[in-house]
């Protein structure tokens, strides 16, 4: 039986690799670049839309623990990913091209995946396995369709930041810290308080683009825009993405007042992402919002931030744990169209899917997680714990049991050593 996968995201990518791995052979339906989204900018697969970061590997770190989960699951796109690693303090950053250019080498190379590059706008349950991986860009077809099948698909907004030139920097106004590590791999800018009061002044009062349907109840809390967290105050931008705290400003021998961190987008630094600046300001307005900032006085815009539609599936009601339809057997979802938020949520979703895909194929029992595990506590949120209308969600220590103690660090710490126990005793039963 050939199994579909449909969208060549991180999700499908993963699946696609992974059922291929496990002798099944795949058709991968990918509809880019013959319909493009309004984010993707490439034909490649699991291309990354916003930031180059797979966030923190440290395992004090919720999605350092899922990240641990994933690699021992055996995940391919996390270690096609430590292949092209860029330097960013303790986070696994990539260099976001060679990333995906790897990964569409290898499915359009393996012998048992066919690549089809074409638009979905239904699916065949005739005895069919398919694994839906659509992602949050779900083309308009696909997604009516969803919604007839399942009464309703949801959706809510997000917001991506802007990417610059790094040689357009002032670098004499800008210096090279981190605040979690010695190694310097961010690019610092100081605003003074005249300086910031300035610039906040004028971003609360910039020209936001219009979105269809757009709506700030729908807006994912940790995807502001960050002129929406300007305007709930004046220090809300000081204590939130332009927090100078850890940083000393060599310049003035103090910490800044207020601080905007660039962080390398490419192997070659030549890109920088502006953290936290994600907004749907008009683009002559991020222009000349951001020239008020000394060190990007004449910054130039490689990548505006840009206000994106983003589906998802109320799967509290639709899926079972093991990612499959409650009403249609060997129909599996992953990837932000299951509710998760994140790549590396994606990637150990198109893991999981593929595993039971498998078994499905092979008439073994589906897995699903423990719950003590963190892809296990992702899962039992977005299909059992969590309430319908579902809010996706994204790896956090919330997720795991509750350990009866007082210190948040150490109770996370046991958090980990429990997680990894558990994990440990799954990989014993899937293999
Ligand atoms: C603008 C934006 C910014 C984001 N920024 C971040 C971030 O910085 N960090 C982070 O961790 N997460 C971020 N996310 C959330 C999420 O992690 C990513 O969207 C991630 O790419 C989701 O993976 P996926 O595989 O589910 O979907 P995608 O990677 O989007 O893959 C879905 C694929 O399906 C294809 N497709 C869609 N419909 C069809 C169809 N009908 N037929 C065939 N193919 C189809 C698409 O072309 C696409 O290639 C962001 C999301 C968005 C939308």
């Amino acid at each position: 039986m050939i199994i579909n996968i449909i969208g060549g995201g991180l999700a499908g990518s993963e699946a696609a690799l992974s059922l291929a791995d496990f002798g099944q052979e795949v058709n991968l339906f990918e509809m880019r670049p013959n319909v493009k989204t309004d984010v993707h900018q490439s034909g490649d697969f699991a291309e990354l839309v916003c930031s180059n970061s797979f966030k923190s590997e440290s395992l004090d770190n919720a999605s350092g623990l899922l990240k641990e989960e994933g690699l021992r699951l055996g995940s391919r796109l996390l270690e096609i990913a430590y292949h092209n690693r860029v330097p960013a303090g303790k986070a696994l950053a990539v260099d976001r091209k060679a990333f995906s250019e790897e990964v569409s080498m290898k499915l359009e190379t393996h012998p048992l995946i066919n690549v089809r590059r074409e638009e979905v706008c239904s699916l065949d349950f005739d005895g069919a396995v398919n694994v839906v991986c659509t992602g949050p860009l779900t083309s308009g077809c696909f997604e009516a369709f969803l919604g007839e099948l399942f009464g309703g698909a949801l959706f809510f907004f997000d917001a991506v930041a802007p990417i610059v030139a790094a040689d357009s920097v002032d670098l004499e106004r800008a210096f090279i810290a981190d605040r979690y590590s010695d190694n310097g791999d961010y690019v610092n800018c100081s605003l003074s308080r005249e300086e910031y009061e300035l610039f906040w002044n004028e971003l609360v009062h910039a020209e936001v683009l219009e979105v269809e349907n757009f709506s700030d109840r729908f807006l994912f809390e940790r995807c502001q825009p960050f002129e929406e967290i300007a305007r709930s105050g004046i220090d809300a931008l000081r204590f939130g993405p332009m927090k100078p705290v850890g940083l000393i400003d060599p310049i003035t021998g103090k910490e800044p007042y207020a601080v905007v961190q660039l962080r390398k987008e490419n192997l070659s630094g030549s890109l920088l992402g502006i953290v936290g600046f994600q907004t749907r300001l008009k683009w002559r307005e991020q222009k000349r919002i951001l020239s008020l900032i000394p060190a990007l006085r004449n910054v130039d815009i490689i990548r505006y931030g840009v206000m994106h539609r983003n589906t998802f599936l109320d799967s509290p009601r639709l899926l079972n744990p093991d990612l499959q339809s409650r009403n249609h057997k060997g129909l599996f979802f992953a990837g932000q169209i299951s509710g998760l938020e994140g790549y590396v949520e994606a990637i150990v979703s198109g893991r999981l899917a593929a595993i039971n895909a498998d078994r499905y194929v092979r008439g073994k029992q589906t897995v699903i997680p423990p719950v003590g595990t963190m892809i296990g506590g992702l899962i039992n949120h977005i299909t059992v714990s969590g309430r319908s209308p579902l809010k996706p969600v994204y790896a956090n220590f919330g997720l795991l049991p509750e350990i009866r103690m007082k210190n948040r660090r150490e109770k996370n710490r046991k958090k980990v050593v429990v997680a990894q126990e558990k994990i440990q005793r799954f990989l014993e039963v899937i293999i």
